[in-house]
């Protein structure tokens, strides 16, 4: 039985409590990094890593299968799952490893075991307790499911999918969110049919509605099935597959049932609540600045209410190591901070929605511009179509950016930049994109913006 202290203490090691870790030491400080599993928690392990691993293994299928459009000879013979799962496997070993070694180099004690913070400042580890000047909570998230639907057997959770053996037949996707369309696209291009479920009436119903629209027509065209505005009912499983039930009536028949309705906080019995820590459904509430209800105790990542994502827990891991160090750092509203969507096609945006920014500016200050990639050399080239719709203030800057096509997840840098530095359109046009580039497709709705549009009619 010990008892160390250290000048900072995080408490799981995912993107966010790990991120806090590294900064933190780099600030001068001593750190204990506390995780009951493995060094890079759900982004490295079962979440961002391996399913974009899945989804280029897609990419690779349906550029065999499209082959000859592009006037090459090539077969698509299917998907040799076990292959898949090692090439994904080798990606993650290899980014844990090096994770694993930065750790060690930057001097952090990791300590390996289940934590629970047992009084304000102090976490025990089995018989040790580990005591900071500063604390942060970083317990991560677990897969969601419907009242009376267990998981188990044929129903699975996003991490059962990732190491399936087989490649389902015909799946069904309870959830037409991001983790639900991006297996959805895997296994469609994999040869599986596949149903979505989405209660709400879009798919990526968090995407300004023109985007959402035409993913559907994409997914439409792709001949993945959905349904929205319906309500789950109830789910049956045999030995030979799963028939849902929806609050409609209608049933829908496959051999796996994804439940992707969302992620909850990893927080209870952890002793949170006990040591004085404000909670709200099993949340940690912190002000703006990450600080929650008990002083030196700061929380990061998905336990946080927003956007549940590894870039998000990584920036606020480096910002309460600052914070703690004093050097004031500023705070990137959750609105601001971007997010792709992996899947064929792919979505990525910042920013208010056009929605959003007439709700908060008025319709008559608000004004967009929607380009379409049709006009952009470089996507013609790939054979996507989509559209990058910029959304500004009138005679103001940049509110937000919104974009659909494949690839379009590498132009979010430059869509965020505008955004966050509150650049006019006028700021940017002038500077230039690559050609032939999709970048340019942002650089000619900025063009546009500005009164100068160049290939855009
Ligand atoms: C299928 C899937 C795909 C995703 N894809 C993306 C993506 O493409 N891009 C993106 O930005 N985000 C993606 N995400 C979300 C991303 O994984 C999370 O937002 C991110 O991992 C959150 O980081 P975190 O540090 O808050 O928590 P986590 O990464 O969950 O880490 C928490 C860590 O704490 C440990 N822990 C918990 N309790 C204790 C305890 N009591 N003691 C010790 N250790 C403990 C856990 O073992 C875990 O390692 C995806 C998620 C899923 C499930």
């Amino acid at each position: 039985m010990t008892d160390q202290t250290f000048d900072l203490v995080v408490l799981g090691a995912g993107s966010g409590g790990y991120a806090a870790a590294l900064r933190a030491t780099e600030l001068g400080m001593s750190v204990a990094l506390i995780e009951k599993s493995k060094v890079g928690g759900t982004c490295l392990h079962v979440g961002c890593i391996p399913t974009k691993a899945l989804l280029h293994a897609a990419e690779v299928a349906d550029a065999a299968r499209d082959a000859a459009k592009f006037g090459v000879t090539a077969e698509f013979q299917g998907i040799d799952v076990p292959g898949v799962q090692a090439y994904k496997d080798e990606v993650v070993q290899s980014k844990w490893k090096g994770l694993q070694g930065l750790l060690k180099a930057r001097g952090i004690t990791t300590v390996e075991g289940e934590g629970r913070l047992v009084a304000p400042l102090t976490v025990q580890v089995g018989a040790d307790t580990y005591t900071g000047k500063h604390v942060v909570l970083a317990t991560g998230s677990y897969s969601r499911t419907l009242p009376g639907l267990e998981i188990g057997g044929r129903i699975i959770t996003s991490e059962q999918a990732l190491a399936l053996e087989t490649v389902p037949r015909k799946a069904i996707v309870l959830g037409g969110g991001v983790i639900g369309v991006e297996f959805s696209s895997v296994w469609k291009s994999w040869g599986a049919d596949v149903t979505i479920v989405e209660a709400l009436p879009h798919l990526v119903p968090n995407e300004d509605e023109s985007i959402s629209k035409q993913f559907e027509r994409a997914f439409r065209k792709r001949g993945i099935d959905f349904k929205l505005g319906v309500r789950f009912q109830s789910a049956t499983q045999t030995a030979d597959g799963v028939t849902v039930t929806l609050e409609n009536g209608e049933t829908i028949e496959g051999d796996v049932l994804l439940v992707a309705v969302g992620r909850g906080p990893a927080t209870a019995g952890l002793g949170f609540e006990e040591a004085g820590v404000t909670m709200d459904r099993g949340f940690v509430i912190t002000d703006e600045r990450l600080r929650t209800s008990l002083p030196g105790v700061y929380a990061v990542g998905d336990i946080v209410p927003g956007l549940q994502l590894a870039h998000r827990g990584f920036q606020q891991g480096i910002f309460v190591a600052e914070e703690i160090a004093g050097l004031k750092p500023i705070v990137v509203p959750d609105v601001n901070i971007p997010k792709v969507t992996y899947s064929d096609p792919e979505v990525a945006s910042v920013g208010l929605t056009e929605a959003k920014a007439v709700e908060a500016h008025g319709a008559d200050a608000v004004t967009t511009y929607d380009y379409n990639l049709a006009g952009n050399g470089k996507s013609h080239i790939l054979h996507t179509s989509g559209s990058i719709k910029v959304v500004r203030l009138k005679d103001g800057p940049v509110l937000g950016v919104h974009m659909i096509g494949a690839r379009v997840g590498e132009l979010i840098g430059e869509a965020q930049l505008a955004v966050n530095w509150e650049a006019y359109p006028e700021d940017v046009a002038p500077l230039i994109h690559a050609h032939p580039t999709q970048n340019e497709a942002l650089g000619e709705a900025f063009l546009a913006l500005a009164g100068k549009p160049l290939h855009a009619i």
